[in-house]
């Protein structure tokens, strides 16, 4: 029996979110996550199972992890995805699941995962340009992308937010028509500073469109922003709405202001390695345990442990900084 002791690190902060990234596959190629060809896959026969992954969320959600987000690469590629959700929902003690897809693909499969619980829906959006979207993702897939959106409304889906990467000199003309698709649709829209996480090395502190550029350009072509009061301080997002009530906006200022201090989460990729952090270059090989009979203490143990030598935050604004082997999509976003 696993002893139901909290996922403290020594900086004491205590977790109880967990992202599962449920393949490293994806059907567009966005810029700064993968490369355009040959992107290294992870063996098929090496991608955790529904009933491994199932197996470790009961064990963590004993360690007080409530809180799930399915990712990838892109997880809707995953077959049977809405079978996993089924399985996650009905575990004891876990109280929300939300999901992060590019949307291509949710259209056809938004009926399906409703019906298996899920409500919470984030959609990977940069643009509403079609040319920029295939520049960006070289795919033409916008208008499947709107689609998904506009089905997910259509059913209820609740909150639908857009998550939108903000790289410098090219998403600019994007900002504020994407803010305006939001309060037209009442949904939130997240812009995402550019991480240090793409496929071929392309990261420079100069290629990321910063929070406080993206809000004056906001305030000046939209109107006034204020800061919600209240805010969960483990919420990445800084959020804003607009002054006039209508919209809401988010901020994942990653690089401007990293929000270490309050991180709640822990990751598990696709092949079975447990992370504490996004940028960790360190991982604690869950899939090896799951897979030679270890018993439920044991990985609760792991789990713990890979907590416990948490760092304090990554070092993105440091010259110490070092970018993690793997990239975004092979993490686990
Ligand atoms: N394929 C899904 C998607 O695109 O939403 C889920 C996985 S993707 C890796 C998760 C999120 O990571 C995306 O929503 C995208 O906004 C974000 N992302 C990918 N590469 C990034 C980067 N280099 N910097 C910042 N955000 C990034
Ligand atoms: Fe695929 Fe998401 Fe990465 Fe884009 S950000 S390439 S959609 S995994």
């Amino acid at each position: 029996m696993v002893e139901a002791t909290r996922l403290f690190d020594s900086f004491g902060r205590i977790h109880d979110n967990l992202r599962i990234s449920v393949t490293d596959r994806c059907n567009i190629r966005c810029f700064y996550c993968m490369p355009e060809t040959d992107a290294p896959f992870v063996a098929r026969g090496e991608i955790l199972s529904f009933e491994e992954i199932e197996r470790f969320v009961r064990i963590a959600a004993r360690l007080g992890i409530t809180k799930l987000r399915v990712t990838g690469g892109e997880p809707l590629v995953r077959k049977d995805l809405p079978v996993l959700i089924r399985m996650l929902r009905s575990i004891e003690g876990i109280c929300d699941i939300a999901l992060t897809t590019n949307g291509v693909l949710l259209a056809p499969q938004a009926e399906e995962l409703y019906e298996a619980g899920l409500r919470r829906i984030n959609v990977h959006l940069d643009t509403l340009d079609r040319q920029r979207f295939v520049k960006i993702t070289r795919r033409d897939e916008l208008d499947k992308v709107l689609e998904g959106i506009e089905v997910c409304r259509r059913m209820g889906y609740s909150p639908i937010k857009i998550n939108a990467v903000a790289v410098k000199n090219l998403v600019e003309p994007d900002i504020v028509p994407l803010a305006r698709f939001g309060r037209d649709h009442n949904i939130e829209v997240r812009y995402i500073e550019f991480m240090p996480l793409d496929a071929r090395g392309l990261w420079r502190r100069d290629k990321v469109l910063l929070a406080d550029d993206i809000i004056r350009m906001l305030t000046e072509g939209i109107g006034p922003l204020v800061e919600v009061p209240g805010r969960d301080p483990s919420a990445p997002a800084l959020e804003y709405r607009f002054a006039d009530g209508i919209g809401r906006i988010g901020f994942i200022a990653s690089v401007s202001r990293p929000f270490c201090l309050n991180c709640n989460r822990i990751r598990l990729t696709a092949d079975g390695k447990l992370r504490y952090c996004l940028f960790a270059i360190d991982e604690t090989d869950i899939k090896t345990l799951l897979r030679s009979g270890a018993p439920d203490e044991e990985i609760a143990r792991s789990i713990r442990s890979t907590v416990a030598d948490k760092w304090e935050g990554h070092e993105i604004n440091s010259s110490r900084f070092v970018a993690p082997p793997r990239p975004m999509y092979s993490i686990g976003g």
